[in-house]
């Protein structure tokens, strides 16, 4: 018998007991003739004594860190009490020692904080996840698991698995794709997400699915994306978009109070899209702080909800004399409260952080509005007191408040501030890691316009319906027409899908739209994308053929499992939370994958390489 007991069982009303542990060995100090052990197991760690009786024994043995063994002795309490862990009252005086596995000294410590990099980390994964932090998160990542699957099942759903050779699903990244030996010079790509799938599964009448299921991209992988990761996929048949969104608030809220204990008042808050962007700068706004972004300038048409609120603007329609304000597409303003008296230094530092290339921004002006006195700011020159002092209270800064002010090319200009809004709130501590606070993005624009090759994108994906008011938009050959100018006054920019995304914190958590269920707006669709007739039918003609056999009005959602599951543990990095990740190069350091394969096997699946 190996254990009679686990490392985290013991009590001091186990006293007198006689018990068996096995574990690795976590420490080993000496004192004396005695020696102390941690022993370690997933459970805890319980503290093992070992006297003279066993000197030889270890002399013999020289047990070291992640030895694995086990003894056999009895439960006596501690004189040194811990209390930081559950066995932190008794010991284990131990009268039998058993080497079971020697190991050798690990290439790191493990321990809470350890000395190992990321990459070794990796490179020896097995080790890495005998540390309490990452057992604690794959724990936490079960139960999240457990929580979504009862859940759902509740209320009904179905989980259907879907393949992972298939056609290609775009979701707005590349496939990875896998060469087929039985059909020499044909691919299968893996799955970027099973959408296509589900749509079907709705088709055949499954009414609601879902899955906890890989999928894969082969992105550009920026910090904290990984090529293969986990969505919860869901589905469901006869719905419009408020009966999904109750569904899956309900999803969000029972695994929030399941796994952190956390009631959510009230329901999710919505905002448009516009909204966001123009209220924050991204369509995923961290909400927990206010800091919102005011619009001095910004193109016709581009958020026409919001354009009365332009006409007020200083800079409406006038000449400064400033041209970076002048020339600019969009120019944005951002109060810091309190911050009039922000030093030089502080605001080069800024300065600098916009202009880096990731931001892109050629520089920053500010506008102090100090406690007594008229406003100062870096281009005094072309404004007078009183200009000065308007552009401050349009930007809504009151006295003691300082303005700071970007000016460039739409897109990048408000990203750019969507940016330093959370820099700034996270220099401020204004992003509170427990505070939670949840919201739906809802009217996106169905489509996107893509400057280079001059083309509509679809937003979400390409089976994302329209809102129903903005169906003849789309359907209408009149709008056709190709973009001449800015993209803003073409039909298809006005069209709004029929979308939602959660977001919390910042964080896009999930998204998923109503879908088209009608063959011809389907075809609309992917004509509208650019796709004739033949390619559509040829990469898509199982689901437009499914579409003349009656297929249910329908929509779903998907959310990115190992983010919620960060975000639920407190934690920036998605890769804490996956069992064995792959590095920013999407390498697995274990493995040491990808790798070359051999000229038979090349051979066999009848490839040459071009190298
Ligand atoms: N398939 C979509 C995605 O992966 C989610 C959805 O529309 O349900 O983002």
């Amino acid at each position: 018998m190996y254990r009679t007991h686990t490392c985290g069982a013991l009590r001091l009303t186990d006293q007198g007991q006689e018990v068996t542990l096995s574990g690795w060995i976590q420490a080993i100090r000496k004192f004396g003739a005695i020696t102390f052990m941690d022993l370690r197991d997933r459970y805890g760690i319980t503290q093992l004594v070992l006297g003279e009786n066993l000197k030889e024994t270890l002399e013999r043995e020289s047990p070291g860190r992640e030895f694995v063994i086990r003894v056999r002795g009895r439960v006596v309490e501690r004189s040194n009490k811990n209390p930081q862990i559950s066995t932190g009252e008794i010991e284990i005086a131990v009268e039998e020692f058993i080497v079971l596995n020697p190991s050798r000294t690990p290439p790191f410590t493990i321990e809470d904080q350890t000395d190992g990099g990321d990459d070794l980390r990796m490179k020896y994964r097995y080790l890495d996840l005998r540390r309490s932090i990452l057992r604690k998160n794959l724990e936490l990542r079960y139960q999240v698991n457990r929580v979504t699957r009862e859940y759902l099942h509740q209320q009904g759903f179905l989980d259907i698995e879907t393949p992972f050779l298939i056609k290609s699903t775009p979701e707005g990244a590349r496939d990875f794709v896998v060469p087929s030996r039985m059909n020499p010079g044909e691919f299968y790509a893996l799955p970027q997400s099973p959408q296509t799938f589900k749509q079907l599964l709705m088709v055949s009448g499954l009414d609601r699915y879902y899955q906890i299921v890989k999928c894969f991209r082969d992105e550009d992988l920026r910090a904290d994306r990984q090529p293969e990761f986990t969505q919860i996929d869901c589905e469901m048949a006869f719905v419009e978009q408020k009966d999904i969104l109750e569904m899956f608030e309900g999803l969000i809220r029972t695994i929030f109070r399941e796994v952190r204990g956390l009631d959510f008042e009230g329901s999710f808050p919505r905002m448009s899209w516009e909204e966001a962007m123009w209220r924050y700068g991204n369509d995923k706004p961290d909400i927990r702080f206010q800091m919102r972004l005011v619009n001095l300038k910004a193109p016709q048409g581009a958020y026409p909800s919001f354009e009365p609120e332009l006409q007020h603007s200083p800079l409406h329609q006038k000449e400064t004399g400033f041209r970076v304000m002048d020339e600019a597409e969009t120019v944005i303003a951002l109060v810091v409260p309190g911050g009039s008296e922000t030093s030089r230094s502080e605001l080069d530092l800024l300065t600098d952080w916009v202009k880096r290339p990731q931001i892109g921004m050629k520089g920053l002006a500010h506008l102090r509005f100090p406690a007594a006195g008229p406003p100062k700011s870096s281009f005094d020159k072309f404004f007078t007191a009183t200009g000065l002092e308007e552009l401050a209270r349009f930007s809504q800064a009151s006295p003691g408040d300082l303005v700071l002010i970007l000016a460039g090319p739409e897109d990048l200009t408000r990203k750019a501030m969507a940016e330093l809004r959370i820099r700034l709130g996270q220099n401020a501590s204004l992003r509170d890691p427990d505070q939670f606070r949840p919201l739906w993005v809802v009217d996106f624009p169905l489509f996107e316009f893509n400057a280079e090759s001059g083309g509509w994108s679809a937003r979400h994906h390409p089976f994302t319906a329209p809102g129903e008011a903005d169906l003849p938009r789309l359907m209408a050959p009149a709008n056709r027409s190709p973009v001449r100018g800015t993209p803003y006054a073409h039909p298809y920019y006005q069209i709004r899908a029929n979308a939602y995304d959660l977001v919390v914190n910042g964080t896009e958590l999930g998204g998923g739209s109503i879908r088209i269920h009608r063959r011809e707006v389907q075809e609309r669709m992917f004509e509208a994308l650019g796709l004739g007739p033949e390619e559509s039918s040829r990469k898509f003609g199982f689901l437009l053929g499914a579409f003349d056999y009656g297929a249910p009005p329908h929509g779903g959602i998907a959310f990115g499992f190992d983010r919620l599951c960060a975000l639920l543990g407190g934690s920036e990095s998605i890769r804490d939370y996956i069992p064995f990740p792959k590095n920013n190069s999407g390498r697995d350091m274990m493995l040491d994958a990808p790798s070359p394969i051999g000229e038979t096997q090349l051979k066999e699946l009848n490839l040459r390489l071009n190298t």
